[in-house]
């Protein structure tokens, strides 16, 4: 079974697609943004100042974190709490690059992440795992690896689009992309596993397709793979 690695920028709509295709294939599927939500969560839930990388790093090794892989009900904890509401909540989106750039919570997310897919493999199940870094430095070795992007207008309208579904108020497109452009900037720019497209990495650019339509191109090249 395919393990499946796929990164691109905020609002590019990778969970979207990575969950579409798990279903479709009977895929796990790792959303590793919710877990680096989740840590930033608990750092700003214990009072811990996201811009101080020391405190940070040190704080960050208590923290549990467990993740769900069911692409119809993935779940994100924080030891026993279900924190999938609050990590999507502006405060963690403002704090979560501070946090994902210091190098100790990436060695720890990194070896979850990795844990996650060695568990799929022993139970002779595939998965799909979208982040930032996971063509490049968590999954170099992939059976696939993705790079999907968009126009970063249409990403803010799908991002704003999906937050007033999540019932959030006085959103604003224009707002949302400048907040959705500082975070890439960010996540592109930090030290520690950058936002890149891998060399070996297909670029999917989703501005004019459908969700359907790019989940069907990922879901055709996943069947093209020679049987592993
Ligand atoms: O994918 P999502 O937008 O939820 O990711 C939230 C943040 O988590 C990103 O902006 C980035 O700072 C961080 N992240 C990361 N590495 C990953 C996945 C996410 O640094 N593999």
């Amino acid at each position: 079974m395919p393990v499946i690695a796929v990164d691109g920028p905020a609002g590019s709509g990778k969970s979207s697609v990575c969950r579409g295709v798990a279903e479709r294939l009977g895929l796990r599927y790792l959303d590793t943004g919710a877990m680096y939500r989740a840590m930033t969560w608990a750092m700003i839930e214990s009072g811990v100042d996201v811009d101080d990388a020391d405190a940070v790093a040190s704080a960050a090794s208590d923290v549990t974190i467990v993740s769900g892989t069911d692409p119809r009900q993935p779940t994100i904890h924080v030891g026993d709490i279900d924190v999938s509401g609050p990590i999507r909540g502006d405060a963690v989106t403002e704090a979560v690059s501070a946090v994902s750039a210091v190098p100790s919570v990436r060695q720890r997310l990194v070896a979850l992440q990795r844990d996650e897919v060695a568990a799929a493999r022993e139970a002779g199940a595939g998965i799909i795992v979208e982040g930032r870094d996971i063509t490049t430095v968590v999954l170099p070795d992939a059976d696939l690896k993705v790079f999907v992007t968009a126009d970063a207008a249409v990403r803010a309208r799908r991002r704003a689009i999906q937050d007033v579904t999540l019932g959030k108020e006085d959103v604003d497109v224009d707002r949302t992309e400048s907040a959705l452009r500082a975070r890439d900037t960010k996540d592109s720019s930090r030290a520690a596993s950058p936002l890149a497209q891998a060399q070996d990495a297909v670029l999917l650019d989703t501005t004019d397709l459908s969700l359907d339509q790019v989940v069907d191109q990922l879901v055709g090249m996943v069947e093209e793979l020679p049987r592993t």
